[in-house]
């Protein structure tokens, strides 16, 4: 009992003497340990600060990977009804039908002379005409 009294009174003595010199105590986000720093170091050190890192790519690319997958299965569909279709509309239930995604990334792109609000998916040009539910494909240069 007494051992362990006088390990935790150590400790605390440890702790206050770091926190004087301007340390700041942290816990690693990676191993979970605490440890006394500069105020802007997140990781007990070099090992946990990489494995940290990889992590929080991993994750990244993996939501970007996401994205990007729609993208592409979008951008295949959009290739197959140009080559189908050229510029005439053709009924817009035929993309959703081929697998589609609304959810994909669009970057709005222009109003033409005729009134028309294209959108981009890659390299192509949409245009919805929610009247009749048809679409026109573009191909952009
Ligand atoms: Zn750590």
């Amino acid at each position: 009992m007494l051992y362990f009294k006088h390990k935790s009174y150590k400790n605390n003595r440890t702790k206050r003497k770091k926190m004087r010199k301007g340390k700041h105590e942290h816990t690693c986000p990676q191993c979970l340990d605490k440890f006394y720093s500069r105020l802007k170091r997140t990781n007990c050190g070099d090992p946990c600060k990489r494995k940290f890192n990889n992590e929080k790519n991993r994750r990244e690319n993996a939501e970007l990977k996401i994205v990007s997958d729609i993208m592409k299965n979008c951008r295949n569909i959009l290739k197959d009804k140009f080559e189908k279709y050229g510029h005439t509309p053709f009924p817009i239930d035929e993309l959703f039908n081929a697998g589609f995604d609304k959810n994909v990334p669009i970057v709005k792109l222009r109003i033409d002379e005729n009134e028309k609000e294209w959108i981009k998916i890659c390299e192509f040009g949409v245009f919805i005409k929610s009247e009749t539910r048809e679409v026109e494909i573009i191909k952009i240069k």
